[in-house]
């Protein structure tokens, strides 16, 4: 059922694509980047520009710390990122099951694997883990709160994309946050990570909201910061 869906999708975007190229190419002749901007707007080559990682490559283990060394807001950092990113995968995975859009499954894959890099860094300076093991429960409430609020509001696939490009922005103001904090070149390099993995989602959701003809307006960022990601 899910590879039919998928074929029929492929071939509603190549329709799609068959009816604007020929209006794109009459209309915007004096914009010099259109035919680049029109391929890069299709939804496999979005859903291929989405980065595959592996946990070790985000944060490799090394010889343990003693915990005591960090300061509370470094510890409070990394208990607080890694129930973010295994919010943002349990959102993506519900996202998907509920609108078997296929851009959701592959985000929720890197967001498992951001997740096992936080916990690769608990388990490096000897903190207790506060993940559950269940999707959608969190030891954090705020956390808690914001996947109720996500998950119940969303009624559309624009809304979940929406929602997508909202919590990456989110995640990015977050890590910035938590770099500026910390002075670790090993807690530096996990976030500087995880913010590359974010700016990235954030790209494929807009683009994929683009897609829509749907222009997304940042939330959380500035503007000129924001256009500074999407047009990387
Ligand atoms: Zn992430
Ligand atoms: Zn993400």
């Amino acid at each position: 059922m899910k590879t039919t869906l998928s074929t029929m999708k492929t071939f509603h975007y190549f329709i799609l694509l068959l009816l604007v190229i020929p209006f794109e190419v009459t209309s915007c002749n004096s914009v010099s980047n259109n035919t680049e901007e029109l391929s890069n707007n299709t939804e496999d080559q979005i859903i291929a520009q989405i980065e595959t990682e592996t946990p070790s490559a985000i944060a490799p283990y090394g010889a343990v710390q003693d915990a005591g060394s960090l300061s509370s807001p470094e510890i409070t950092g990394i208990l607080l990122m890694r129930e973010e990113e295994k919010m943002a995968k349990d959102i993506y995975t519900f996202f998907f099951n509920k609108f078997d859009y296929r851009i959701f499954n592959n985000i929720s894959k890197s967001e498992t694997v951001h997740a096992e890099a936080m916990l690769r860094l608990i388990t490096y300076f000897k903190l207790s883990d506060p993940s559950t093991t269940t999707a959608g429960t969190y030891s954090n409430p705020e956390l808690q709160e914001l996947y109720n609020k996500f998950v119940s509001e969303a009624t559309t696939v624009e809304d979940a994309l929406r929602t997508g490009a909202f919590i990456e922005e989110y995640d990015i103001a977050d890590l910035k946050k938590l770099i500026s904090e910390t002075g670790n070149s090993y807690i530096i390099r996990v976030y500087s990570n995880l913010k590359r993995g974010s700016e990235n989602h954030l790209r494929a959701f807009t683009r994929m909201l683009k897609l829509k003809g749907i222009v997304y307006e940042p939330q959380i960022l500035d503007k000129e910061e924001y256009l500074s990601i999407i047009n990387k």
